[in-house]
């Protein structure tokens, strides 16, 4: 008990911040996992890393990625959930695969695209979606509301279909989302509604936004299953162990490359080193969103704004939400406008991270130069990956162990992969049917008052 592991506010020293009430507390796992955010809007961080040993490492060598997960999150975890419902947790997360493709030499790309969406945010979504099921307060229900503009949407709601006692509603831009994403979207069913709202993204996310902060709608128990979630991060800490393990030689270490965006999934490769995993180098390469490697480069942090749309659609973000956590593990502080309070040390950033901007026309000559000189298929996301690690390499010299993380399926970028390599990937079991799939979404006006009337009507709050 008392060497449990607590959660703070990235806010907690902003005093002197019009606006913001700082939250100096702490609080559980389980507390942070069910409120998302911390009261003063900030992210919620560990105020204590574990570590594990190297041995124990290396002993998942061959091992399936379930037992990975279950040493990782458990060094986390310790006695605030039952050894043996976490592995249920784990295996019920996890029935998918976890591909090392080999490049050439000891190159290798992870594709993390196996997942009932094919897309890794399933890693995370899984693992959350089932801790929230063990964690929640039994004697009502949750209702989880979510915003999106496509794919995490779909992976929340697959991830959160038949969890008993929590319900799940996303809201949907009618006209901004594709075909096969509104497919995937109305169709997951049982206990998975899907909203399509007729305004933007900006729309849903206000209405989500009105209702969580309405105080006569709060005995519906609303939580938001968003990406800031340290249950989200916690998972994205494993499959860097997993690699490790079955990649290395006695006492290397490995360069990790990680396409990012909202920072979440390399957030799991900076805890997973401060865990003891020997990562010689993260490369966390962006698209043209350039914020980061900016900064790096030049020691002043300026977002950008408004984001710019690329190629690689999921990682279209000015200004990171986990840039905040980042800054903080180095000793910063920045809020969610952007403004930066306190700057990090960035020699060290500087020395455990390396990050470049790729443009969309890099990212289509690397997606066509790594299927003609190897044969891989790439998508965009993870082409940026494998973009990056070139870059690094080409700057600092060859480094024996790479692995590149592949964050979606190319079968989700069918267009983009015929136009580049004249070929139609392979659509993974878990893609297929989609589209016989049956399902309806209900069609709603961006109008609080209909919302809500919807909401009072429909969503339940009992046991
Ligand atoms: C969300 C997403 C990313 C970016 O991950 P972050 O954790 O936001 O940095 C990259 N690729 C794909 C396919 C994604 O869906």
């Amino acid at each position: 008990m008392g060497n449990r592991i607590l959660y703070y506010s990235t806010n907690r020293n902003l005093d002197t911040i019009h606006g913001i009430v700082p939250f100096k507390g702490k609080v559980t796992f389980r507390e942070a996992l069910l409120q998302g955010q911390a009261p003063d809007e900030g992210l919620y961080m560990p105020d204590r890393i574990p570590r594990i040993p190297y041995e124990g490492i290396v002993s998942l060598k061959d091992k399936p990625y379930a037992e990975a997960a279950l040493l990782v999150t458990r060094a986390f975890l310790g006695d605030e959930i039952d050894a043996v419902i976490l592995r249920t947790i784990i295996e019920d997360s996890y029935p998918f695969t976890v591909p090392l493709q080999k490049v050439f030499d000891r190159k290798y790309i992870m594709r993390l695209d196996q997942g009932p969406t094919a897309s890794f945010k399933d890693f995370a979504a899984r693992m959350m979606a089932r801790l929230m099921g063990h964690f929640r307060n039994k004697d009502t229900r949750l209702n989880v509301l979510v915003a999106t503009s496509g794919d995490t949407g779909s992976a929340v709601g697959e991830a959160f279909k038949g969890i008993e006692g929590i319900d799940v509603n996303i809201l949907y831009p009618r006209d901004e989302v594709s075909e096969r994403q509104k497919k995937q979207l109305d169709t997951i069913g049982d206990n998975v509604r899907s909203l399509s709202i007729d305004g933007k993204f900006d729309d849903c996310q206000d209405l989500v936004k009105q209702a969580f902060s309405d105080p006569s709608l709060e005995y519906l128990n609303f939580t938001s299953a968003n990406s800031i979630n340290f249950g989200r991060i916690l998972p994205q800490t494993v499959y860097y162990f997993y690699a490790y393990a079955q990649l290395c030689r006695k006492e290397e270490s490995i360069v990790a490359s990680v396409p990012s965006g909202n920072f979440g999934n390399a957030l799991g490769c900076e805890y997973a080193r401060r865990m003891g995993l020997p990562v010689q180098r993260l490369v966390m390469p962006t698209n043209e969103n350039d914020e980061f490697p900016r900064f790096l480069k030049e020691g002043a942090y300026e977002k950008v704004s408004p984001s710019l749309a690329c190629l690689s659609n999921a990682m279209n973000v000015g200004h990171p939400s986990n840039l905040a956590r980042f800054f903080d593990l180095y000793g910063g502080s920045v809020d969610r406008t952007g403004k930066v309070h306190v700057y990090p040390d960035i020699e060290t950033i500087r020395k455990n991270i390396y990050s470049v901007s790729i443009s969309d026309k890099e990212t289509k000559e690397c997606i066509k130069k790594t299927y003609e000189q190897y044969g891989v298929i790439l998508e965009p996301h993870g082409a940026v990956g494998w973009r990056g690690l070139e870059a690094y390499l080409e700057q600092y010299g060859d480094f024996p162990l790479c692995v590149s993380l592949e964050t979606a399926h190319p079968a989700k970028f069918p267009n983009e992969i015929m136009e580049l390599l004249d070929i139609t990937p392979e659509v993974p079991d878990s893609m297929k049917g989609i589209d016989e799939r049956k399902g309806k979404s209900l069609e709603l006006p961006a109008d609080y008052r209909i919302f809500k009337e919807y909401l009072t009507g429909n969503l339940k709050s009992g046991a």
